[in-house]
C-alpha cells in the first residue's frame, strides 16, 4: 500500500509537505498532476450516484479534481481551518466571498488600505448588486465599531496591508463583528499562514491571493478561501461548482509545491527585509521606513504578537524630496536606477521586486481615495527576496546615493 494515514497533531511545517489526497495505483512521491476536465465512470449506475451526491467519486473537474483537493487540503492544514476551497486568482477568492456572505440591502465595512482591485470591487462593482460598503482606517477598532450599521453582514481586514504594512487586531475585529452578528474576512496574503493563522484569532473566513506568498515564484495565479466546512464547502462550494471560479488543475500543484518551502522561503525573506528596513531606515535619502519588524512602526508590539515574532517580507519606504512632482521623480529615479530588483507588481516572490504604488496597484484610485490610503508620490514598495541582500541594498544605493 503507498498510503499511510497522518497521525494527529503533526507541526505545521510537517503538514505544509505531507497533507494531500490519496496516492495513485503507482505511488508517485510527488503529488500527481490531474491535467484532465473530465474522468470516466465505471459504469452508468456509478455514474448516476455520483452525480446525485450519493457516493463520492470524481466527475468534472469543474466540481472536483484531486490536484486541487490536494492544495485545498493542505492550505487548511496550514491555517488550521476545517476547509479551504481553492479559486482561479485571488480577486475571484474575494468576489466569492462577497457574493456568497452577501446579498441586496446588506452592508460591509472594509479596511480604506486594502488592495487597490479589492476596494474597487467591494466600493465600485458591488454597489450595482445594491450592497453597500463603508471603508475605515485600518488601524482604528473604533472607526470599525462606529461604521456598523444593523444591516452589517460582513468584516473585511487586510493586515499587514500593501504597501504601508498596517496591521489590525484580528481577535479584537472578530470580537466586534461577532457581537453584531456579522462575519470577519482576513486577507492573509501578506502574512501567510507561517506568520499568522487568522482562525486562531477568530476570523471566520481566511483568504489568500495563492499568486503571491504561496506560489512564491512568480508561476501562476491563483487564490483561495479557508473557514469552515458549512460555509466554505457547503455554501462557497456550491456557488463555485455553479459559477466556475475553479483554480486549474496546473496551477494548484504548482502552489502545492509552493506551499512546501512556504516556511523556509518566509522565514527567510522576513529576515531579509528587516534587515534592508533597518539599513534604509539610517539612509539619509530615506524620509520614512513602513516595516511592522521595525520598532518604529507604530504596531510592532502587535505585529510582534499577532505574526509569530516576524514583521514580513513586505517595505515601503518614502524617498526624501519635496512636492509631489519632485517625490515621484526621485522615486522614480531610485527605481529606474536598480539592474537587480524587478520593476513588477507581483510580490511575496523569491525575486526582490520594487514598485511605485502610487502609479501602479494604486494608480486606479481617485487622489482622495490615495491620500486616505497614505500613499504618497515618493513611496516605493519592496517584496524582498532570496537575493544576497548586499546586492540589493548596493541596488537601492545606486538611485539613493545620486539624488540630488
Ligand atoms: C494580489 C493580491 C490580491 C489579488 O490576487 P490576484 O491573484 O492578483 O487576483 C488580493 N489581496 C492582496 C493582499 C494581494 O496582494
Amino acid at each position: 500500500m503507498t498510503n499511510k494515514t497522518l497521525p494527529e497533531g503533526l507541526h505545521p511545517d510537517t503538514l505544509a509537505l505531507r497533507v494531500a489526497v490519496e496516492r495513485s495505483q503507482w505511488g508517485e512521491h510527488s503529488e500527481a498532476l490531474y491535467m484532465t476536465s473530465s474522468f470516466v465512470q465505471p459504469d452508468c449506475a456509478t455514474a448516476a450516484r455520483r452525480f446525485a451526491n450519493e457516493e463520492f467519486g470524481y466527475t468534472y473537474s469543474r466540481t472536483c479534481n484531486p490536484t486541487v483537493t490536494s492544495f485545498e487540503q493542505r492550505l487548511a492544514a496550514m491555517e488550521g481551518t476545517e476547509c479551504a476551497i481553492a479559486t482561479s486568482t485571488g480577486m475571484s477568492a474575494i468576489l466569492l466571498v462577497a457574493l456568497t456572505t452577501l446579498k441586496a440591502g446588506d452592508h460591509v465595512v472594509c479596511s480604506q488600505s486594502m488592495f487597490g482591485s479589492t476596494i474597487k470591487l467591494l466600493g465600485g462593482e458591488m454597489a450595482r448588486f445594491g450592497i453597500e460598503t463603508s471603508f475605515v482606517l485600518q488601524t482604528d477598532v473604533q472607526a470599525w465599531k462606529a461604521a456598523i450599521r444593523p444591516n452589517t453582514r460582513l468584516l473585511f481586514a487586510e493586515t499587514p496591508t500593501n504597501p504601508l504594512t498596517d496591521l489590525c487586531d484580528i481577535a479584537e475585529l472578530a470580537e466586534l463583528a461577532h457581537a453584531h452578528g456579522a462575519l470577519l474576512a482576513v486577507d492573509n496574503s501578506f502574512a501567510s499562514p507561517v506568520l499568522q493563522q487568522p482562525a486562531k484569532f477568530g476570523a471566520d473566513l481566511v483568504v489568500h491571493a495563492a499568486t503571491k506568498l504561496l506560489d512564491g515564484q512568480g508561476r501562476v495565479m491563483a487564490g483561495a478561501v479557508c473557514g469552515t466546512k458549512a460555509l466554505v464547502d457547503k455554501v462557497m462550494g456550491t456557488f463555485l461548482r455553479s459559477g466556475g471560479l475553479n483554480l486549474a488543475p496546473f496551477n494548484a500543484w504548482v502552489v502545492l509545491k509552493g506551499l512546501e518551502t512556504l516556511s523556509l522561503r518566509v522565514k527567510a525573506q522576513s529576515a531579509a527585509a528587516l534587515q534592508l528596513a533597518t539599513w534604509l531606515q539610517s539612509h539619509p535619502k530615506v524620509a520614512r521606513v513602513y516595516y511592522p519588524g521595525l520598532t518604529s512602526h507604530p504596531q510592532h508590539a502587535l505585529a510582534m504578537r499577532q505574526q509569530n515574532g516576524m514583521g514580513g517580507s513586505v517595505l515601503s519606504f518614502d524617498v526624501v524630496g519635496q512636492g509631489a512632482e519632485q517625490l515621484r521623480a526621485h522615486a522614480f529615479h531610485v527605481a529606474d536606477s536598480t539592474r537587480v530588483c524587478s520593476i513588477t507588481a507581483n510580490l511575496g516572490d523569491v525575486k526582490t521586486t520594487i514598485t511605485h504604488p502610487a502609479s501602479t496597484s494604486h494608480g486606479r484610485l481617485s487622489e482622495e481615495q490615495r491620500q486616505a490610503a497614505g500613499i504618497g508620490q515618493g513611496l516605493l514598495r519592496i517584496s524582498v527576496g532570496l537575493e544576497h541582500l548586499d546586492d540589493i541594498k548596493n541596488d537601492l544605493c545606486r538611485g539613493l546615493d545620486t539624488l540630488p
